[in-house]
């Protein structure tokens, strides 16, 4: 049996938080779990990172987890009586003086002052990712109005986007702050940082992740028009942090779903290119939310982002609040691997005709393009401390399976999220240095990974147990 080489993100929220449906995600194949700070407070977070914490261990199965901030999302407030329904045509007033929980179906409290400098006549502005429309008409000190393009029912704290983006909060909110440090205490593997405008929101999250004393990874949710106006933009996302996601919920609001794929096709191109991981999200499973199988569609959309090579594929509402999260992953489980088993998926022309930068960057993509072409190789074996050298393997395309062989619990966790790549712990310390090889394949010999004749590749640091250190890259036989 080939194992899964994709990986699943699943959300975790009302419709998945006891301890019997946590463990039949994880069983199902959760890799990921993420905690969205947009709903739910610190105690869910809390109790869902134990309950997914114990019941993997008790499985043996590495699964990490990501928080994931709720960002300076601008919002309507709330009506007196919500929902209210808006109709085509009509008038309607978002105002920053209103009181917040008396909207009605004319006008309704916005929690952002700013959105009425940044909105001009003519502009359209979505609401509850774009389920209504509304264009508008005029701006006064207080307030925005608006005429009703495409109207239906509208609920409290829904979000506004612009179409084309550029209306914008700053990126870290005092909310995010404080659920930073959250993410520090439950010790999470992952940060994921909502509507980053440049690089430089990044490196702040970044600062404020360390500070607060957690290392987890930084992921940028792709999710602003600004952030892919041109490659330029894209590019300085994608270099600061260490793995971006596709968040097609608002980028589609933003961008209009006409543009939507074809630019998540050039991002996924370009975090890979920059040694970046991927994770694809959002309705992706959509209809699983009240049905127990995906339409063809949804079918369609997970295996062509499998075929695009992206790292991850993830579920929001389908896991957190719908009526078949279980089924949901089962779904991505076996669409995934239907659709690792096309050819093309192990084939790759990956940075053909450039130069590499950095030692443990060269090994591992040598240590690729040497399993890719010497028949017999069944295995890579990468002794990593940060998990950095399997993670820049497996933006390469093949059918071999990268083993994260390390000792820190971090790295065994995080290594959960890269494509094709297994975590193995080992401590090196603890093996004789003449010895290390041999123990190594013996693992995998023992599981019945590998048998005598095989052939695997391993790479290590030769002096040194250190981040980067990577510089050996050996193959050897199974005996
Ligand atoms: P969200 O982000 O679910 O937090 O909005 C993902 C997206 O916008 O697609
Ligand atoms: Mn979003």
């Amino acid at each position: 049996m080939t194992a899964r080489r994709t990986k699943i993100v699943a959300t975790l929220g009302p419709a998945s938080s006891s301890p019997e449906i946590i463990e039949k995600l994880i069983l199902a194949g959760m890799n990921v779990a993420r905690l969205n700070f947009s709903h739910g407070e610190a105690s869910d977070h809390r109790e869902r990172t134990r309950l997914v914490r114990d019941l993997s261990a008790k499985h043996q199965k590495y699964v990490a987890i990501m928080g994931d901030l709720q960002g300076p999302k601008i919002r309507i407030s709330r009506f007196k009586n919500s929902p209210v329904t808006l109709v085509e045509g009509q008038l309607f007033t978002l105002s920053n003086t209103y009181p917040p929980d008396a909207g009605d179906n004319t006008i309704v409290g916005i929690d952002h002052a700013g959105l009425v400098a940044d909105c001009h006549p003519g502009d359209e502005l979505l609401l509850d990712d774009g389920r209504i429309v509304l264009k508008v008409e005029k701006v006064d000190d207080h307030a925005v109005h608006t005429t009703v393009i495409a109207g239906g029912p509208i609920s409290n704290n829904k979000g506004i986007n612009r179409r084309g983006g550029g209306i914008s909060a700053p990126s870290l909110t005092d909310k995010d702050k404080a659920d930073i440090q959250t993410i520090a205490e439950l010790d999470l593997d992952y940060v994921a940082v909502s509507f980053p405008r440049y690089g430089r929101d990044i490196i702040e999250a970044r600062k404020l992740v360390r500070a607060a004393g957690s290392s987890a990874w930084i992921v940028a949710k792709i999710e602003r028009a600004e952030a892919v106006a041109d490659d330029k933009a894209l590019d300085a996302l994608i270099k600061a942090s260490d793995g971006v996601m596709v968040a097609r919920g608002d980028l589609g609001v933003e961008v209009g779903d006409a543009r939507l794929v074809g630019i998540q096709k050039r991002i996924i191109l370009h975090a890979r290119t920059h040694n970046k991981f991927v994770i694809t999200a959002t309705q992706m499973m959509e209809s699983m939310i009240s049905s127990p199988i995906p339409t063809r569609a949804e079918v369609s959309d997970v295996a062509n982002a499998v075929l695009d090579y992206t790292d991850a594929v993830m579920l929001s509402a389908e896991s957190a609040a719908g009526r078949y999260p279980v089924e949901a992953v089962a779904a991505m489980d076996r669409v995934c691997l239907g659709a690792e088993q096309e050819p093309a998926t192990t084939r790759s022309q990956h940075r053909v005709g450039e130069t590499f930068s950095q030692r443990d960057e060269t090994i591992a993509l040598s240590a690729m393009y040497a399993a890719n072409h010497y028949p017999g190789i069944k295995a890579i074996i990468a002794l990593t401390e940060s998990g950095h050298t399997p993670l820049i393997m497996s933006r390469i395309r093949s059918s071999v399976p990268i083993y994260c062989y390390t000792r820190h619990e971090h790295t065994q966790r995080r290594a959960a999220m890269f494509r094709g790549v297994y975590t193995v712990p080992f401590n090196i310390t603890e093996h004789n240095i003449l010895d290390v090889n041999q123990d190594a394949i013996k693992l995998l010999k023992d599981q019945g990974l590998l048998n005598n004749g095989d052939s695997v590749i391993l790479t290590k640091g030769e002096h040194d147990n250190q981040a980067g250190g990577t510089n050996n890259m050996r193959i050897l036989k199974v005996s």
